[in-house]
Order: structure tokens, then sequence, then C-alpha cells
């Protein structure tokens, strides 16, 4: 078996955390007309989908996801404290 290639660091979403890459697969033209440092979940038409999120209604959507889609706990929560580390909540401190 080969190791899929992985660069993780500068291709998850700067808002959710999310991995651009798996993004992608909902989005046939794959990166964002408006940014690529945003999945289409928290960004489109030029501004964010939900704007008036706050950082700790960020982390428990994202916690809350990654639960549902079989995460374990300890590292849905890694995941979930690196938020705000991202660009979208870094620049409001
Ligand atoms: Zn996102």
């Amino acid at each position: 078996m080969t190791k899929p290639r992985r660069r993780i660091a500068a291709t998850v979403c700067q808002s959710c955390g999310m991995p651009l890459r798996l993004d992608a697969a909902d989005r046939p033209d794959s990166g964002s007309p408006d940014d690529p440092s945003f999945c289409s979940h928290c960004y489109g038409a030029g501004k964010f989908v939900l704007p008036d999120l706050t950082l700790e209604q960020m982390q428990a959507r994202v916690l809350t996801k990654l639960r549902k889609v079989g995460v374990p706990e300890s590292r849905a929560r890694t995941l979930t404290r690196r938020i705000p580390s991202l660009q979208r909540w870094k620049a409001r401190t």
C-alpha cells in the first residue's frame, strides 16, 4: 500500500478547520472562487455563511459534526481546540 501524501497544514478551512480537499467533493470547480481559504460551508457569495457565529458556537458545531462522522473523542477535541488559531478567529482578538 502506498501512503497518501498529506499536506494538511495549509489546506484546511480557515474558519472551521475542515480539510478543503474533503470539501472539493461537493464542489466540482474545487476551490472557492471567493476565497480559497474557506470551505463552502463557511463562505460563499463573497461572505461568511454565518457571519454572526461566535468562536464558541463554531467549536460546538465542529465538535458535533466530528462526533457524528465517527471521529474519536480525543481527536475531535484536538481539532476543535485549534480553531481559535485559524485566520477567521485570530483576526478578532
Ligand atoms: Zn469551513
